[in-house]
């Protein structure tokens, strides 16, 4: 006897698992700062080369790194990618841009959402600034900051990018 069979291509499985993540000191430093609203960085001794999110020392020379430096929350957009895709679990509705951005005062990028703007007309070299969830929901994360906006500022020519850390900003 034959019997007609539904073609199963998926399931649902809900899985959570829970994480205990060991920040390290750099991380942990920079959570702390983020918190009370700074963004601080680090600069390799060797290199000058200023990271955002400090990771503890310079990738590109392997020294540890102890500076700080407190960098500005406006941004230049070093690349981006504009995600069409919807992502389980995640509050955010495509189409919308996920930016490598370099902070004023730092030459290594970071990744973060760009949003108030025309998403076609986002492009390197682009100024943006950081728009802060009100102060009373700061937390241990760089969500205390919703997205980063469009500034009405020049680009920063492209050979720009990240060479030379944007100078004459306040915090
Ligand atoms: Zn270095």
């Amino acid at each position: 006897m034959s019997e007609e069979r539904e073609m199963i291509t998926g399931i649902e499985v809900p899985i959570y698992l829970k994480y205990h993540f060991t920040a390290g000191e750099a991380t942990a430093r920079f959570l702390s700062q983020v918190r009370q609203g700074k963004l601080v960085g680090q600069r390799c001794p060797s290199c000058n080369n200023v990271y955002l999110p400090p990771r503890g020392s310079c990738a590109a020379c392997g020294v540890a790194t102890t500076e700080e430096v407190e960098v500005a929350d406006k941004c230049t957009v070093e690349s981006f990618t504009i995600v069409y895709i919807p992502i389980p679990g995640n509050p955010i509705q495509p189409p919308y841009v996920i930016a490598n951005l370099i902070p004023d005062g730092a030459n290594i990028s970071f990744i973060h959402l760009l949003s108030e703007c025309d998403n076609d007309t986002v492009h390197r070299g682009q100024r943006v600034q950081a728009v802060w969830k009100p102060q009373e929901e700061w937390d241990y994360a760089m969500d205390n900051i919703r997205y980063f906006k469009p500034l009405d500022e020049p680009d920063v020519p492209s050979e720009s990018i990240g060479k030379v850390p944007v100078t004459g900003w306040e915090v």
